[in-house]
């Protein structure tokens, strides 16, 4: 509800061209994180296209915007500068989550020409064993099947069932993923998926100013996971992406990252890992006006849609908190 009437203020906005009146003026302050899952072309993807960000072009354009408007940073700056030097800045962050190929096909070439130093957060067995996520597994299940609707009608019902499997817990969810193979005739998508980056490639990120980010193992929802796996999900993850790609990992983000995935208990065991930690709904981050500087829940906001509804975005990120 709240997004359709945002975006329709969004629309409004441009045509008046309040966009460009309020973009000189500055109307924010603090720290926006946007957050990027796949960059590329969705149409010719046989895997979940609800996770796509933007498409090449529009990428470039964007990343072109912020550096020529905001303050870049990295994420050394959100880990070493106190709450309050956030308080008059206007500064973005860039991170992906999960580890896509085209990370590092499509939008690490034009990071780097840009001088933009993003955050990766990867999940370390989707680039140790190439294992497919459940949402791309869904999408693949269904579109092996015929069928004469159009290609939104299909993304729609794929939507609708990626969304009941988030609803799911435990053995439930993998019991559906069986059932589901079983009714669409398909099976289980088998050996290993085409869609993650390699330890290679992160490295070569890494070697040219990009850094990396804790996001688990194996991606599971964790506070709908019992405390030991906790444990070696936040830990393990840390480990491993420290080794493989000699940078220090000090910066998590919660899978899916939405407020239910969060818990006060999630945040405490976090914090003994890592120095800050990401959620992925909610505005800027900032330390003024009643508003709190929470390092356990440093907000972000996922960039989908075209270039006019980014610039809404980074322009008032405040109507989102
Ligand atoms: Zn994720």
């Amino acid at each position: 509800m709240k997004w359709l009437s945002y975006r329709k203020l969004a629309k409004q906005a441009e045509r008046l061209g309040i966009n460009r009146l309020v973009r000189m003026i500055g109307s924010w302050r603090g720290l926006l994180v946007l957050t990027y899952h796949r960059v590329g072309n969705a149409d010719a993807c046989s895997f979940d296209r609800g996770v796509f960000s933007a498409d090449e072009q529009l990428f470039r354009q964007q990343m072109e915007f912020v550096r020529d408007h905001f303050e870049v940073v990295t994420i050394v700056d959100v880990i070493e500068k106190p709450a309050h030097y956030w308080q008059h800045r206007q500064a973005v962050l860039i991170t992906f989550d999960d580890g896509y190929v085209d990370n590092y096909e499509i939008a690490f070439p034009i990071l780097k020409q840009l001088g933009i130093p993003a955050l990766f957060f990867v999940a370390t067995d989707f680039i140790d064993h190439q294992t497919i996520a459940w949402w791309d597994e869904i999408a693949w299940m269904m579109r092996q099947i015929p069928t004469d609707e159009t290609a939104d009608e299909r993304d729609d019902k794929i939507c609708e069932v990626v969304e009941r499997y988030y609803g799911m817990i435990g053995s439930q969810a993998d019991d559906y993923l069986e059932q589901l193979g079983r009714d669409l005739g398909c099976g289980r998508f088998k050996g290993k998926s085409p869609l993650w980056m390699n330890w290679d490639m992160l490295r070569e990120m890494a070697a040219n100013g990009m850094r990396f980010g804790g996001h688990t193992v194996t991606h599971p929802i964790l506070t709908r996971i019992d405390e030991s796996r906790l444990d070696h999900e936040l830990s393990a993850g840390k480990r491993r992406l420290e080794a493989e790609t000699g940078t220090a990992v000090e910066a998590f983000s919660y899978p899916v990252g939405n407020p239910d995935c969060l818990s006060v208990q999630l945040m405490e065991q976090t914090a003994r890992q890592y120095q800050v930690a990401f959620s992925c709904y909610g505005g800027v981050n900032h330390a003024s006006r009643g508003s709190r500087w929470n390092r356990l829940n440093l907000q972000r906001w996922p960039i989908y849609g075209p270039m006019r509804q980014f610039r809404i975005t980074v322009t008032w990120p405040q109507l989102q908190n």
